[in-house]
């Protein structure tokens, strides 16, 4: 059985108690500074879906687009053109796989529950896109390495999820309610991800993260 306290990213126990609300705990490592929801208070894989169900991210929805060209404009300029890329956690409207084929890129997609074909996960690509995804890993540390690995020498990691900002702003944080939010990452453990795998940093906004192979 694993330990309730050991960080799913760099596997290091004894994560210490960082916030308590009416539904979870929330731990935050002394290592790589995730702050995680231990797997106790996971959802069940059926009671997930169903959240995830509820979002409608229409491909053709111009709010969603904005929010997307977030992580599209700057990957756009890290990437060369005619890139192949992956979309991982695409989810139920696969919109940013839409918008680089349209900038003429090449994609794949991919989501345990909305496009679960893993054949995808065998190929090498240019570029892997995770956005709003990352947040919702159980085995964040297993999974981001394996998107690593599908990355050429030179390919971009392009990541959004919203950042920790400090043990203050996390008590009114909307977006640790999210019952699927089990994990949150701040730029501390966005630059020990990077040491660790000697990527390439930068951050982009509020919210977006680039790491270069
Ligand atoms: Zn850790």
């Amino acid at each position: 059985m694993t330990d309730s306290t050991q960080c799913p990213l760099c596997n290091a126990t004894g994560g210490s108690p960082f916030f308590t609300d009416k539904r979870r705990e929330y731990l935050r490592c002394t290592y790589c500074a995730l702050v995680f929801v231990p797997s106790s208070f996971h959802l069940s894989v059926v009671k997930e879906r169903a959240e995830y169900d509820k979002h409608e991210n229409a491909v053709e929805d111009p709010g969603y687009r904005r929010f997307l060209s977030r992580l599209l404009v700057p990957l756009n300029e890290a990437i060369a053109p005619a890139s192949s890329g992956l979309d991982f956690g695409c989810g139920p409207g696969p919109a940013l796989a839409q918008m680089l084929r349209e900038g003429g890129h090449s994609m794949a997609i991919y989501d345990p529950f909305y496009a679960p074909d893993t054949a995808v996960l065998q190929h090498s690509y240019d570029f892997v896109t995770a956005t709003e995804v990352v947040e919702h890993m159980h085995k964040p540390g297993d999974d981001l390495s394996r998107l690593w690995s599908m990355l050429r020498p030179g390919g971009t990691l392009a990541v959004m999820t919203k950042l920790v900002l400090g043990a203050a702003a996390f008590t009114t944080w909307h977006y640790k309610n999210d019952p699927t939010h089990v994990c949150f990452f701040s730029r501390e453990t966005w630059q020990w991800w990077a040491d660790q795998n000697t990527a390439e940093m930068k951050f982009e906004g509020a919210d977006v993260i680039l790491l270069r192979k």
